[in-house]
């Protein structure tokens, strides 16, 4: 995907297609509110410049990325009255970096906080611990997570 061809990119040109609202912008991210929802304030933070994914975010977006998200996540909180704001980043819809920041409440909230589909059990581990597993998906063999865990801190810690 292009920039030309990225509905993101287009800015505030594509708004009323996506059915949102511009409600904070500086030079480098736009804050937009969808116009139906399922949860009033449910919005989408967006780098102005094409960044595909989040594992490409990089420059000024990077620098700045913690504080925009405290800033505007706070407004949505104060406007809503929500307890929470969640903060979820997909990525396989739009192909240019988005985030969105949905306000939750305890009660009456559609969101939930759950990252698997379909039915859980409670199963036991070795260790007697009990944890919350899909019907569908079972836990990956241990020697897997053990073998991610041990990459992906090799990745982060390695000096080059
Ligand atoms: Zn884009």
């Amino acid at each position: 995907m292009t920039t030309e061809d990225c509905a993101l990119c287009a800015g505030s040109e594509m708004d009323d297609a996506l059915m949102r609202t511009e409600v904070w912008s500086d030079s480098l991210w736009r804050l937009t509110t969808a116009e139906y929802t399922e949860v009033a304030g449910f919005s989408y933070l967006e780098p102005r410049r094409h960044i595909a994914d989040i594992t490409e975010l990089d420059g000024e977006e990077a620098a700045t990325l913690g504080s925009t998200i405290a800033a505007t996540s706070k407004a949505i909180k104060d406007s809503t009255g929500a307890e929470l704001v969640y903060v979820y980043v997909y990525g396989n819809g739009i192909d240019h970096l988005h985030i969105h920041l949905a306000p939750w409440r305890e009660v009456g909230s559609p969101l939930v906080d759950e990252m698997i589909k379909g039915n859980r059990h409670i199963a036991r581990l070795p260790s007697g611990a009990e944890v919350l597993v899909s019907d569908r998906y079972p836990l990956v063999d241990h020697e897997i997570s053990l073998a991610a865990i041990d990459d992906i801190r090799t990745r982060l810690n390695s000096s080059g």
